[in-house]
């Protein structure tokens, strides 16, 4: 067993389901000293370009999080001071180098034949106008593949908030807009140049050297543009195109900014660095066991600790609409407003703003110019409630006239939480009665129906106080 590496990957060819693509492609860290799995979320996919998922217990905190539990030292603890001096060398040398400005433009056009673009206009179920479509399209960058194996495969540049281009996200749809391929840029033109025999570009030799490729968030450079906006975050960026579409673009500041982090696993400070002093909703994807729901709360409170100014909050929305199966297809956000007429999440866009005036287009890579007027007390919008499948409560609401109709004693108050003291016992039930009759199935009037329930029960399990109020004979 190696002591300095308490944790590695497991050894042999077993494989269990990534959380990032749920294929059964994944292999998970365990602790020599026990031989025990760490938990589910760290570990690698082995579908290293299509999935990409790497969550590592030493870059993640991990380590120093369980051997304080266990009383042992943390990873980088075990090295010699001269190994830590070199290590911190090394990672103070390492400089980012980007794609030229260049390599994006020659992405800009070729949008009618691109599948996903000409998909968000005609093919999914409640096509977008062309207007929304082409504003989404200059706000992030977005282009087109525009030969080769990929021609007609979508762009979606990572453009950070001093306007470089990090890196180049490819992807290929089919016809309902669901991933069929994903590659980045970088890797095409350098098989492009291997295939031709030729010397790399130097750009592209420098950026073969960045440790990491995806190193900012999609849709960053537009934080400075849009200062005040509350921030919706999206594991990936066709996500965070979607729910910019069906909610509209942040033209005032009280409204969503959708940003993206790459995939599961790429949620880090190291990122979210930029989103410092932001009201941020986070959204994961659906996953078995709600892996990848756990994982986002877990990592946005150790964010939140190093960035206080900053409010984080992961949406449950999605994991309180899910059966079992949307859960283990890992189905998200997207797939969830596409079955829904955009119109109505738009009309629902807050009044007090739609009278103030929209900004204009942009044309430079990085404006930053913001004309909105400064809201700065802002709560994720209502609109979000329209996602959510009604529910029906016909069926206990019957019952629960019915157990009622013989209940119009005179009793004494009962305390059914610390909340309610019920003194009038039929002006309770009957209130309460007539509101979830109207309002069936509205989540806002769910404690309606809940304190009803609550009360049946109490009434139900306890005999004596039945017996004693005459409700039921002995
Ligand atoms: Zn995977």
């Amino acid at each position: 067993m190696n002591t300095e590496h308490p944790y590695i990957l497991e050894r042999g060819s077993r494989k269990y389901h990534c959380p990032g693509c749920k294929k059964r492609r994944f292999v998970r860290y365990v602790d020599t000293q026990t031989g025990n799995y760490l938990p589910e979320y760290f570990g690698r996919c082995d579908r290293e370009s299509k999935c990409g998922y790497f969550l590592n217990p030493y870059q993640e905190g991990y380590t120093s999080m369980d051997w304080a539990h266990h009383g042992k030292k943390p990873f980088h603890e075990s090295l010699s001071a001269k190994e830590v001096k070199k290590v911190k060398k090394v990672k103070s040398l390492k400089k980012t180098f980007f794609y030229p400005v260049e390599t994006l433009n020659l992405t800009r056009s070729g949008y009618e034949r691109n599948t996903f673009i000409q998909n968000l206009l005609q093919n999914i179920p409640f096509p977008f106008e062309l207007e929304d479509v082409e504003k989404v399209i200059s706000l992030y960058h977005l282009g087109t593949i525009q030969n080769g194996y990929r021609r007609g495969a979508i762009t979606f540049p990572f453009i950070d908030s001093h306007c470089n281009v990090r890196t180049i996200q490819v992807k290929q749809f089919d016809k309902q807009n669901h991933t069929t391929s994903t590659d980045f840029l970088h890797s095409i033109i350098e098989k492009y140049y291997s295939r031709k025999n030729q010397q790399l570009p130097k750009w592209l030799e420098d950026y073969s050297n960045n440790e990491t490729k995806v190193s900012c968030l999609f849709g960053e450079h537009l934080l400075s543009k849009y200062p005040y906006n509350p921030i919706a975050l999206v594991e990936a960026p066709k996500t965070a195109i979607y729910g910019a579409l069906y909610f509209g673009l942040p033209e005032h500041s009280l409204e969503l900014l959708w940003l993206a982090v790459y995939n599961l696993s790429s949620l880090n400070f190291e990122k979210c660095k930029a989103l410092k002093g932001r009201n941020v909703y986070l959204f994961p994807d659906l996953s078995k066991a709600s892996v990848a729901y756990d994982l986002w709360v877990r990592k946005s409170n150790e964010i939140q600790m190093l960035l206080p100014e900053t409010s984080m909050y992961v949406s449950d929305l999605l994991e309180r609409l899910a059966t079992n199966q949307d859960k283990s297809e890992g189905k998200d956000l997207a797939d969830y407003l596409v079955k829904h007429d955009w119109r109505i999440f738009r009309k629902q866009k807050l009044k007090k703003v739609t009278d103030l005036e929209p900004e204009t287009n942009e044309t430079s890579i990085c404006d930053k110019s913001d004309k909105s007027e400064v809201i700065k007390n802002t709560s994720i919008p209502s609109l979000l409630a329209l996602i959510e499948k009604p529910e029906d409560w016909g069926e206990d609401i019957a019952e629960l006239e019915n157990f009622f109709k013989s209940f119009n004693q005179a009793l004494s108050p009962t305390k059914l939480n610390k909340a309610t003291i019920i003194q009038d016992y039929s002006r309770f039930i009957d209130g309460h009665l007539s509101i979830v009759k109207v309002n069936n199935g509205k989540r806002t009037f769910k404690p309606y129906l809940d304190r009803l329930l609550q009360l049946k029960m109490i009434i139900e399990s306890d005999r004596s106080f039945q017996l004693e109020r005459g409700i039921i004979n002995s």
